[in-house]
């Protein structure tokens, strides 16, 4: 996938002239040694900038106002050394519009109690500098997140490093461009929504153009260039044939090779980073993009069902905010399809007719051809694989007609009892947390569609997190749901966001 822009934050330490230069000079060089412990540690994905420290509403707005124009610049980290008296930052914190993380720490671990005097507690106040500063940012209603301990400690880096994944999808969420190639599948609700409302709050641009322009991109894809990806899948993934002819089998492949590189390229030309198809839609194309879209969605682009934008910008969402992720285990759009009800083993069964991530593969990949039940064309190709066991989150975001809301569900993911050798496509398999009939009556309730973005990589603090800096509700069903509660939040969201 094309890499994120190199990003950088910006770390500014807020102080006053009060104590004198010897005080401002330490300031100074305690950041500076602290920015050099986070860019070293290894558990910040993005590289932190040290800014000199913001005395007065001159140098903030000007440093703020430098931040928002700066292309390169994610998000501004502020911490208050010592005591900064808030009324300074209101101007610049007016027009700051770049992520703002408040890092609430300090320079000394441990009090040193034989020397500590009054010098010392002017110089080391964050206690109460971040707490004047934290004030004027809640009254003037700004989003941002709150990281409070120990700067050299590794679990509170590291949730630096996952708040700096969650502001490059804030930023990066505008630069999303969806291709629809086929409209919502027909008399679907969850499927539809407002693209209007969706650019204004995500910059999500929603485009669609005539399947057989798509189409002709295909065609246009030379015999040679289709050749080498078919060699390319037959090396890397096991066939299949299960009694088919083998020069059948592979002319059906061939025919997903060309879906590949001419989708590929019609993408790249008019610069979309998500797509979506409908199997009802497909013009004159002679299978439906199987195993082209599930290696689309490997390479990083969005990818939507049915027509379903909304999934396929969500999908390409979580590949920018998990780009270049150490270990990553993989994101795809997912359905729920059918549930193990058994006591000690429930779950539900998630899968789509073909369009499955392989990032998300346990183990070996295959192709099978396999007739779909729906539509009217050849039985397409289509890679085939059960998923990696381990935590994941699965996400819908809804359009209520008025707003939206983003409901996130923490999943276990574990291996089905069996294995399933007459099912033709990839699948995944989990409980939802709290368990499998909470979770879907929790779904339920909040309206929760049956396509999912999912992801192994990213917390339901990170989407949480992103949602409201994009200002939009955000539910979570976790291992702290219980119905009476999570049925009291949606009345009351209902109240707060109408
Ligand atoms: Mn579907």
């Amino acid at each position: 996938m094309k890499n994120n822009k190199d990003y950088k934050f910006w770390f500014c330490a807020g102080s006053q002239d009060l104590y004198g230069d010897v005080v401002l000079e330490h300031v100074a060089a305690h950041t500076k040694e602290m920015v050099e412990a986070l860019n070293k540690s290894g558990n910040l994905p993005y590289e932190v900038v040290w800014k000199p420290t913001l005395l007065t509403n001159e140098l903030i707005r000007k440093t703020f106002n430098e931040a928002n124009t700066d292309e390169a610049c994610a998000g501004v980290i502020v911490w208050c050394h010592t005591f900064s008296p808030a009324k300074s930052w209101i101007l610049g914190l007016k027009e700051l519009n770049k992520p703002l993380l408040h890092f609430h720490t300090q320079y000394n671990e441990e009090i040193p109690y034989d020397e500590i005097d009054m010098d010392f507690m002017n110089e080391n106040q964050a206690a109460h500098g971040d707490r004047e500063w934290g004030h004027i940012v809640t009254r003037m209603g700004i989003e941002r997140k709150v990281i409070a301990g120990f700067w050299k400690d590794p679990d509170v880096q590291k949730r630096i490093g996952t708040w700096q994944r969650t502001a490059v999808g804030v930023l990066e969420s505008s630069h999303i461009r969806v291709m629809r190639v086929a409209d919502n599948m027909r008399n679907v609700a969850v499927t539809e929504g407002d693209k209007v409302e969706a650019q204004m709050k995500f910059g999500w641009e929603v485009d669609t153009y005539p399947v057989n322009e798509i189409a002709e991109a295909v065609n246009a894809v030379s015999d040679s260039d289709i050749r080498a990806l078919t060699d390319e899948y037959y090396g890397k993934y096991k066939i299949l044939l299960e009694g088919r002819d083998e020069k059948e089998f592979r002319d059906h492949v061939a025919v997903q090779a060309g879906i590949e590189i001419g989708f590929e390229r019609f993408l790249e030309e008019k610069n979309y980073q998500a797509i979506v198809t409908h199997f009802g839609d497909l013009g004159s194309l002679k299978q439906l993009p199987g195993l082209a879209i599930q290696r689309l969605m490997e390479k990083g682009y969005g990818f939507g069902a049915e027509g379903d934008w909304k999934v396929a910008a969500m999908v390409r969402l979580m590949k920018i905010m998990t780009a270049g992720m150490k270990d990553a285990k993989g994101t795809s759009m997912m359905e729920d399809y059918t549930y193990n009800l058994v006591k000690g083993d429930r779950g539900i069964l998630q899968s789509h007719m073909l369009e499955v991530c392989p990032s998300i593969a346990d183990g070996e990949i295959s192709i099978k051809c396999q007739p779909l039940s729906m539509g009217d064309r050849e039985d397409p190709a289509r890679l085939v694989f059960t998923s990696k066991t381990g935590t994941g989150i699965a996400t819908s975001l809804i359009d209520l007609g008025h707003r939206f809301r983003l409901i996130i569900n923490v999943v276990d993911c574990k291996k089905t009892a069996k294995p399933m050798p007459k099912l033709p496509t990839a699948t995944n398999f989990w409980e939802p947390r709290p368990n499998l009939y909470t979770g879907a009556e929790a779904w339920i309730y909040a309206g929760g569609a049956h396509h999912t973005a999912f992801t192994y990589d990213l917390t339901a603090e990170q989407m949480v997190d992103w949602a409201a800096a994009v200002g939009i509700e955000a539910v979570v069903i976790d291992e702290n749901t219980n119905i009476r509660d999570f049925r009291n939040e949606l009345r009351w969201n209902e109240a707060f966001y109408r």
